[in-house]
């Protein structure tokens, strides 16, 4: 070996060292994370509710982060779901489900993709469920479609409210027709809800996509949607394809399908349990400050006409 080609063999491994990226593991291990501003630490987002203070991104949170959010650390408790067989179709690319599913669970501490607990609001008992994004990308199965389901029955044994907060891309790959079918058996079940006259509220969270927009993400009573989320069917660059038109900058985020009539409501992570607490208040007329305040108004204006009388 020569002089030069030592030389070059040198400036390669240089190369390599500077081109060299952190694995998944090392960024999710990491006490930083990025936003606008470049590196940003974790610890000062998380004292934040996980938004950035300068570009108010709404940052991806899991179920038990955002449970302690909104209805408050111990406040709630979370429920047992049934976890059917894995893998049923016993599927292998790259990776087999098995192991895929044998990671998230390590990664996440959750037997599936979906959280689901009781608890209370404005002193309203309601159920909840949320997606957790890390766990095969929020996509729904049979596990994470059981989950919702038993949600949605425990809501209609209690007569309580059901509120879901969406996230994931859509229904699972690796599960093929059985996942398919958890758009219909979830469309199904909040029939139901509405059958018996209870309240299904939904909060869109950054992304929602696929076949979880195609089935109870936009059947919600209302919906609510953290700003900035992805919410959208296909993808973009797939419908720009498609249609040969260039497409808005703000297409499939919160605030295009608010424009649209999509969205009921952008809500900022720290007002969401304001809202969820004074939207269920007013439809089932329970300790809601509009009540009092339509009853004192009633009061006032008796008063008014005694007084012009
Ligand atoms: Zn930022």
């Amino acid at each position: 070996m020569n002089w030069i080609t030592k030389a070059l063999r040198f400036g390669e491994k240089i190369k390599n060292e500077i081109r060299k990226r952190s694995s998944k593991e090392e960024i999710e291990n990491s006490d930083w994370t990025s936003c606008c501003k470049g590196p940003i630490l974790k610890k000062e987002l998380d004292d934040n509710l996980w938004v950035c203070s300068s570009c108010n991104k709404h940052h991806r949170i899991n179920p038990k982060q955002r449970f302690d959010i909104i209805f408050g650390k111990n406040n709630y408790e979370i429920m047992e779901t049934p976890i059917p067989q894995d893998d049923p179709l016993n599927w292998k690319d790259a990776k087999s489900y098995k192991d895929r599913l044998k990671n998230s669970r390590k990664k996440t501490g959750m037997s599936c993709g979906v959280l689901v607990a009781k608890t209370q609001i404005n002193n309203i008992n309601i159920t909840i469920a949320a997606s957790n994004f890390s766990f095969i990308g929020g996509s729904i199965g049979q596990a994470e479609g059981e989950a919702i389901l038993t949600g949605i029955q425990h809501a209609i044994e209690n007569q309580q409210p059901f509120v879901i907060f969406t996230a994931g891309g859509g229904m699972r790959m690796f599960e093929s027709l059985i996942a398919l079918s958890q758009m219909a058996r979830t469309t199904l079940a909040i029939n139901e809800l509405k059958k018996n006259n209870l309240p299904y509220l939904v909060v869109l969270t950054d992304p929602t996509a696929g076949g979880i927009t195609a089935s109870y993400a936009m059947l919600g009573d209302i919906h609510f949607a953290e700003p900035g989320a992805l919410i959208a069917f296909a993808g973009k660059r797939v419908i720009q394809g498609t249609v040969k038109e260039d497409l808005p900058a703000d297409f499939q985020t919160s605030e295009y399908l608010e424009k649209n009539g999509f969205v009921d409501l952008i809500v900022q992570r720290k007002d969401l349990k304001n809202k969820i607490g004074s939207i269920l208040s007013i439809l089932l007329k329970k300790n809601s400050a509009i009540n009092s305040l339509s009853n004192e108004t009633s009061k006032d204006s008796r008063t008014f006409t005694k007084t012009a009388s």
